[in-house]
């Protein structure tokens, strides 16, 4: 993609009355526009990343947990919601039809997965069976100042699993948390997301949040540096130790964290307002047994931006970047319009600055939009017949000939 034919403009300055870091960078350079608190557009570059971190959602939600992806409605009937008795719960945004109706808009979609699986299942046969979808939902959020943090319409994985029974739920769900775990290894947080205990509702006495450790979260956990689990701060006084080897709570340390993701046992709490049930081997009428896993897609992604930004920028990982390298041309050439054509021919994604401005100015917007590798083409490495290679987070440059800069690129990333 060559930069000169992009509709978006990075920013120099830091965007006024923005609290938020992730906002302001994100903003800056060009992956989003804010429309109103919590409300944004997500422009190509950010689009981008928001597909590479839903595609490694998507691998392991399909190859780890055998899911089936679907893509449900943002509009719901309220009716469903007076099923459940979640038709009054603080977040929903409410509208009407103007034939008549009440509706909201999903905040999460167990008043529609349930009903919808009644349609399909009716024997043991039929189970057990997991649905996941990547979908917007929508919260009316009080405060909404963290940037895509904290959206008021943001991108969520939602998985719903159906079981025979209790023991099956279980299995899956301890499958889920290595899925989990997986997901945030590949998108570049594994060392810095743990699993935490928080409350399980009325249904069991645990679920799980997947929370990332950082300053700016909203969240508080007691964490077991030596078995690396959390315990989140509303549940500490009923368990006051960890979970897993007993060390009590004043030996635990308290960090701030950002839930990331939060898998739930959900017993028979839906299938028995909306009737969902199977027969087993007997014929015997049994209710279903249901689990739900989120995963909060754009959260990831400010996640990812608050995490490792330096004062220079985003700082993105490579399995999520918006490309693999950054070519700059410090003054138009056949020699750099070469080089990107055999790296976009080898199947890299390359970001190409061919525009008429310094190279001040292009090294701090590549810095701005942290693209992992840094590529410079100037008069100076031309003369040698080189290349200046640079990854974002460190200072060391490399010189590399440019016969051998595809072979060297292919091999990086
Ligand atoms: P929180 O406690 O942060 O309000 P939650 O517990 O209400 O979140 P869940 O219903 O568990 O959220 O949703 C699943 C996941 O969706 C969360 O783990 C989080 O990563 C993400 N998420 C929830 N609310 C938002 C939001 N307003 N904006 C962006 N992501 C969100
Ligand atoms: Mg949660």
């Amino acid at each position: 993609m060559k930069q000169s034919k992009f509709f978006t403009k990075t920013r120099k300055e830091k965007i006024k009355d923005e609290a938020s870091l992730n906002a302001d960078l994100l903003m800056r350079a060009g992956f989003v526009n804010k429309e109103m608190a919590g409300v944004y557009s997500f422009l190509p570059m950010g689009l981008k990343v928001l597909r590479k971190i839903e595609n490694i959602i998507r691998e392991e939600m399909t190859e780890t947990m055998g899911a089936h992806e679907v893509l449900m409605p943002a509009l719901h009937p309220l009716k469903n919601y007076e099923a459940t008795g979640r038709d009054k719960i603080d977040v929903l945004f409410y509208t009407k039809l103007n034939s008549g109706g009440d509706l909201v808009l999903g905040q999460s979609h167990e008043e529609i997965v349930t009903p919808l699986l009644k349609n399909f299942v009716s024997s043991y046969k039929d189970l057990p069976c997991g649905v996941f979808q990547v979908q917007t939902k929508f919260r009316n959020e009080l405060r909404s100042k963290s940037g895509i943090l904290r959206g008021r319409e943001f991108l969520m994985k939602d998985l719903y699993s159906f079981h025979a029974t209790q023991e099956c739920f279980e299995e899956y769900y301890e499958k889920s948390k290595v899925a989990y775990h997986n997901i945030f290894r590949k998108l570049g947080i594994g060392d810095i997301t743990f699993i935490s205990f928080a409350s399980g509702g009325t249904f069991s006495k645990y679920s799980h949040e997947f929370q990332t450790i950082s300053e700016i979260g909203e969240d508080e956990i007691y964490f077991c540096s030596d078995c690396k689990v959390a315990i989140n701060k509303e549940i500490i006084d009923d368990s006051p130790e960890c979970p897993e080897c007993g060390k009590k709570k004043a030996d635990l340390e308290v960090k701030r964290s950002i839930e990331v993701g939060n898998i739930f046992p959900l017993s028979t709490r839906f299938s028995d307002s909306f009737n969902l049930t199977y027969k087993d081997e007997n014929g015997e009428e049994k209710p279903v047994y249901m689990g739900c896993y989120g995963i909060g897609v754009s959260r990831v992604m400010g996640t990812i931006v608050e995490i490792f930004a330096d004062e220079k920028g985003i700082v993105w990982p490579k399995e999520i970047a918006p490309f693999h390298v950054h070519l700059i041309s410090f003054n138009k050439n056949e020699e750099t319009e070469k080089i990107y054509k055999e790296l976009l021919d080898v199947g890299v994604d390359v970001l190409y600055d061919d525009r008429d401005k310094s190279p001040g100015e292009k090294m701090a917007e590549s810095d701005l939009i942290g693209i992992p590798y840094r590529m410079i083409v100037s008069e100076k490495t031309l003369e040698n017949k080189t290349v200046e290679v640079k990854k974002r987070n460190e200072d060391d440059v490399k010189f590399i000939n440019i016969s051998e800069i595809t072979d060297y690129v292919k091999k990086i990333i």
